[in-house]
């Protein structure tokens, strides 16, 4: 386990992630009905970007640097939240601090909400529970995702979020340790919503992850996707994805024109793209026996 977010904190991805991962708890929160918010990769909460590791990739000024210069003309309602919550952690903080997803959640979380964080590192997992074990409702794991995740679920609430954000180590084969541990907790909770972020670096890779997805027979998925750089540049981070299961209603409407304003302000490369696209719809439920690594190709 090599991945430290600390240097990439609050770069383009973290933002397109951040954004989208509010878009979804403020859907959850227009019910009064509690629900839980699950993050299996939690990080380590937040992150101090005048640290050393921030300062030395200076990644965040590619991505939170950028929406905090933006006009606020025609702002998404979804990167306003985001830069009210920004604001608000480094108030807390009194510092230049950047608030990763579990802080996220908990900022937006209702008194009769429920969050359960899962950290492998253990130093992550330390400086997780520093930071936020304080907060009521909170129950920090230090614990492997890929058996926490499909134990812990379905939570009491039957309603919620699963953030699924892992380092892309050992799942850069095609992303199918990932593809997999989504059908087992789609199994186990069908009803829950899921997002997975995803990197994109190559686009024949992105495609065969498509298509281990969609033989999972899992209906209702949708792919959010915003590229920086042309997708198949071979340098590095080309893009930023997200695979939403159960997407709130008229959530890829909103996700589509916060992506394209998030587009304009995080690139100016001629060649940058988006999409919103469903992978499968309602009528796509068609339940596979077969595992999951068959599906390849
Ligand atoms: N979700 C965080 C955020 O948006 O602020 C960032 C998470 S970072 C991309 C991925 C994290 O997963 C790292 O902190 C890493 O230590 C942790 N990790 C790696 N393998 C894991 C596993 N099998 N189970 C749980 N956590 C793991």
């Amino acid at each position: 386990m090599n991945y430290r977010h600390h240097f990439h904190a609050g770069n383009f991805a973290d933002v397109v992630k951040h954004v989208l991962l509010l878009g979804l708890l403020e859907s959850l929160c227009r019910k009064d009905t509690p629900f839980c918010y699950i993050d299996t990769h939690a990080g380590c909460g937040l992150y101090d970007l005048g640290a050393s590791e921030a300062q030395r990739t200076l990644e965040f000024k590619s991505g939170l640097a950028r929406v905090k210069t933006a006009s606020t003309d025609n702002m998404p309602g979804w990167v306003s939240q985001y830069q009210k919550a920004v604001a608000a952690m480094q108030v807390e903080r009194s510092g230049f601090f950047y608030p990763g997803s579990p802080w996220l959640a908990l900022h937006t979380m209702r008194p009769q909400d429920r969050a359960l964080l899962m950290e492998l590192h253990p130093e992550d997992a330390g400086t997780l529970k520093k930071y936020l074990s304080r907060h009521e409702n909170v129950s920090i794991h230090a614990r492997d995702a890929y058996e926490g995740l499909t134990a812990l679920i379905p939570p009491k609430e039957k309603r919620g979020l699963v953030l699924i954000d892992p380092p892309y180590e050992e799942e850069r084969d095609d992303y199918a340790p990932v593809v997999e541990l989504l059908q087992k907790a789609h199994a186990k909770w069908p009803t829950g919503m899921y997002a997975v972020w995803f990197p994109i670096k190559d686009h024949h890779a992105i495609t065969r992850f498509y298509r281990r997805l969609r033989n999972t027979g899992i209906p209702k998925m949708l792919t959010t996707e915003l590229c920086v750089l042309p997708a198949d540049n071979q340098l590095g981070l080309n893009g930023t994805g997200m695979i939403i299961v159960n997407p709130p209603w008229k959530f890829s409407d909103t996700a589509f024109t916060t992506l394209q304003w998030l587009k304009k302000v995080l690139t100016d490369h001629p060649q940058s793209s988006m999409k919103v696209e469903w992978l499968t719809g309602e009528a796509d439920a068609a339940p596979k026996k077969m595992p999951v690594d068959k599906f390849a190709e």
